[in-house]
C-alpha cells in the first residue's frame, strides 16, 4: 500500500504537529505509539513505515531542556514569594519535575519522530 502523500509533499510543521498529538506524521489519523514510547512498525491506516526511525536521545534531551526551563523559574518565583519548609519543597519539586517529564516526553518524541519522518531521517545516518 502506498502513502497518502508523496515524499516530496512532506511538510515538517504538519508532521511535527501530528507527532505531538501522537498521530502518524504521514496521514495524521492512526496512533504512532503502540505503548508509552514504543513506535508502531507501520501506521495502521496508511501503512507508512515508522518503526525504523530512531529518535534516540533527542526527545529526552528536549524534555529535560523544557522541564528545566519550567521548573527552575517556578521554584525561584516560589522561593521569592513564599517561605515553605524544606520538606514541602522536597515533596513538591521532584513530583512536579517527574510529572512534567512523563507528561511531555511522549508528545515530544512524537514531534521528533514527525520531524525525522518529514526530513527522511532514520537516525542511523553517518556524519
Ligand atoms: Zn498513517
Amino acid at each position: 500500500m502506498t502513502s497518502f502523500i508523496s515524499r516530496a509533499q512532506r511538510s515538517p510543521s504538519t508532521a511535527i504537529k501530528r507527532g505531538l498529538r501522537g498521530r502518524c506524521p504521514c496521514c495524521g489519523q492512526a496512533p504512532v505509539f503502540a505503548g508509552y514510547l514504543k513506535v508502531v512498525e507501520r501506521c495502521a491506516r496508511c501503512q507508512e513505515r515508522l518503526g525504523h526511525i530512531r529518535a534516540d536521545d533527542f526527545p529526552p534531551y528536549l524534555t529535560i531542556l523544557l522541564v528545566g526551563h519550567i521548573v527552575v523559574p517556578l521554584l525561584l518565583i516560589t522561593e521569592q514569594h513564599y517561605v515553605l519548609p524544606l520538606w514541602t519543597q522536597m515533596a513538591i519539586w521532584p513530583t512536579v519535575t517527574l510529572a512534567l517529564t512523563l507528561l511531555l516526553l511522549r508528545p515530544i518524541k512524537g514531534g521528533v519522530l514527525g520531524l525525522m519522518w518529514a526530513l527522511k531521517l532514520r537516525g542511523d545516518e553517518r556524519h
